[in-house]
């Protein structure tokens, strides 16, 4: 056992933002333009601007412009992407937000894909009507992480946040701790807003700071969680390549060369970029059955999409992998056999319309509760509204938790700290650096792996094996107070599998009460979609130490779409 927990460092601030990707950084901004006066600090458990999941990524940004219909564009979502489990009036706030949100990336330095005449790119987006898309560059964080700095926001680098503190059910502040010397932190906060990420269960490399870390202190604060069910997404990557981008479902061929997409779902519009359950379950059984394995055939004459205008780093970067696909790779005319590997996004922290938890003094958003704000209805985010939306939802949820988090510090000090119990704290932070500790984080993530990211468990569901997933969850966590960290890298790793297999647990006994199928959810037996029953959203909530599940009736009468048309 070390002495790390005797190293104290103590930090009192207004606003508290758990987490420097991009949805901390706009939070950031918001908080400061409402409340100049307010301080401010970011902790990051990597680097403020360079981590999370837009770092190198840039990408895709989807938004209704100012000539479109947003009540058409709504209509389609509800009825064929969230299947009326969309908090509605949300879905419409979002809608309205999209296109400022556009205009605020240029404002704030970053680049938007041009047409040759030197306007913004925008072009419909594939696969929802009224939608348009445009492209923005990778790096995008680091003029935003520039602008947080001029406004005189502390950042401090390194910290993994563990635990929030509560006094009387409201949250004032959180306990850390460094990852290079393993100092521990505590942060004493009016309010704190977490913007760390949602869970991706470290299937997929690039995802891999994507914990759930924020999910599961704000689940064991006592905040109530929803939609933990819609934590599935799984989409498609170069075998063996899990670090591949993502291509369109629409093309994904069997070894006969028949189309797989029109095979499984031929009454549906484009299949979007990620894995339909359907279309999913068919890949499947395809393999299965002997036709396998899965090609990606795009047509030849792919449409132009327009990345090289106004876009230097993406240009840059395309140019290289050109360059070394040539040199090692699959080459861009051949038929590369894919993998399905879960992407995992569990995202339930539940919010109200200013992103605002259960707690008192917390808010959360971006990719901790895209989910859990019932924004998407029944689909894992964040392609939840149209591919696109991840980056939009953390920047306009930023927003609206930054406006109502600068308003609420507005007069008094911190809360004290004198009541809480920080030995506690830290004793339970530390305890993977016991000597006698021997279960490694390293096969705790593997075994955890192991249940959430098969389909048979995650996505073709049925009670036998989620039940069977929750047993393996329930031996798994027997032994986390085993787990073992040599040095506070290790440390850091020990508290992402507690954080993840929490986040499993949440998804899996969500699935497993959810009897029905609806969207991403898909239960074996329970094919249909059951509105009389199950217009309902799931609400989780720690009590007593116990994770209590009930449902709450989707407010459908005060809603403009209904399931029965009236
Ligand atoms: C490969 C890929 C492609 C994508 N493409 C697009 C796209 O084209 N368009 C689009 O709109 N969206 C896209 N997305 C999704 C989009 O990037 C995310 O939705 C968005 O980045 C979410 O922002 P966030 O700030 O909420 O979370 P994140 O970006 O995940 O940031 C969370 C931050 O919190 C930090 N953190 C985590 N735990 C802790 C802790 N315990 N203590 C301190 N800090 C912590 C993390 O290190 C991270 O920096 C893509 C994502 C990926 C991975």
């Amino acid at each position: 056992m070390t002495d790390l927990n005797n190293k104290r460092e103590y930090l009192s601030t207004d606003v508290l933002i758990i987490g420097g990707g991009i949805g901390g950084l706009a939070s950031v901004i918001k908080v400061k333009e409402n409340n100049p006066e307010c301080d401010v600090l970011i902790v990051e458990k990597q680097t403020t601007g360079w981590a999370g999941k837009a770092t190198k990524i840039g990408g895709i940004l989807a938004f209704l412009g100012p000539n479109n219909d947003a009540d058409k564009f709504i209509d389609f979502q509800v009825h064929t992407s969230g299947l009326f489990l969309n908090d509605q009036e949300l879905l419409a706030k979002y809608v309205k937000d999209t296109y400022r949100a556009i205009q605020q990336f240029s404002e704030w330095g970053n680049k938007l894909a041009k047409t040759p005449d030197g306007n913004m790119l925008s072009f419909p987006a594939m696969f929802a009507p009224e939608y348009s898309s445009t492209f923005i560059d990778i790096d995008l964080m680091l003029p935003m992480r520039a602008k947080a700095k001029k406004m005189g926001t502390r950042i401090i680098d390194k910290v993994h946040i563990v635990d929030l503190l509560t006094l009387d059910n409201r949250v004032i502040g959180a306990a850390g701790f460094n990852i290079i010397d393993g100092h521990f932190i505590i942060i004493n906060a009016k309010a704190t807003i977490l913007a760390n990420g949602s869970c991706g269960y470290k299937v997929r490399r690039f995802w891999s700071a994507g914990t759930g870390d924020g999910i599961a202190a704000a689940y064991r604060a006592g905040a109530e969680m929803r939609n933990a069910e819609y934590g599935n997404l799984y989409g498609h990557t170069v075998f063996q390549a899990t670090d591949s981008g993502m291509v369109g479902s629409d093309f994904l061929v069997n070894k006969q060369g028949e189309n797989l997409a029109h095979k499984y779902m031929p009454d549906r519009g484009p299949a979007g970029v990620f894995l339909p359950v359907k279309l999913a379950v068919g890949l499947e059984k395809e393999v299965a059955e002997g036709r396998g394995p899965i090609y990606f055939e795009p047509p030849k004459a792919m449409p132009p999409h327009g990345f090289s205008t106004g876009l230097p780093k993406i240009e840059e970067w395309l140019k290289r992998i050109g360059n070394k696909e040539k040199e090692y790779g699959i080459s861009r005319d051949s038929k590369p056999e894919i993998a399905v590997p879960l992407h995992g996004e569990t995202s339930c922290i539940k919010v109200d319309h200013d992103m605002k938890t259960s707690l008192e003094g917390l808010w959360a958003i971006g990719d901790t509760s895209y989910a859990g704000s019932a924004l998407a209805g029944a689909v894992a985010s964040p392609p939840g509204v149209c591919p696109g939306s991840g980056i939009m939802f953390a920047v306009i949820s930023a927003g609206w938790a930054g406006a109502s988090v600068a308003n609420y510090v507005k007069g008094g000090p911190p809360v004290d700290l004198k009541n809480i119990d920080t030995d506690k704290i830290s004793n339970s932070i530390y305890a993977p650096m016991k000597d006698k500790n021997s279960f490694s984080p390293w096969v705790a993530i593997s075994a955890l792996g192991s249940i959430a990211a098969p389909m048979r468990y995650n996505l073709r569901r049925s009670e036998e094996r989620l039940s069977e997933a929750i047993g393996m969850i329930e031996r798994l966590k027997e032994k986390l107070p085993d787990l073992y960290a040599k040095d506070p890298h290790y440390l850091g790793k020990c508290h992402e599998v507690r954080s993840m297999t929490l986040c499993a647990e949440l998804t899996f006994r969500a699935a497993l009460m959810r009897r029905e199928s609806r969207g991403f959810h898909f239960r074996e037996d329970f094919p249909e979609q059951d509105d009389k029953n199950w217009l309902k959203w799931i609400i989780i909530k720690q009590d007593k130490e116990e994770m209590k599940l009930s449902t709450q009736p989707v407010p459908i009468n005060n809603y403009n779409i209904r399931p029965d048309g009236k």
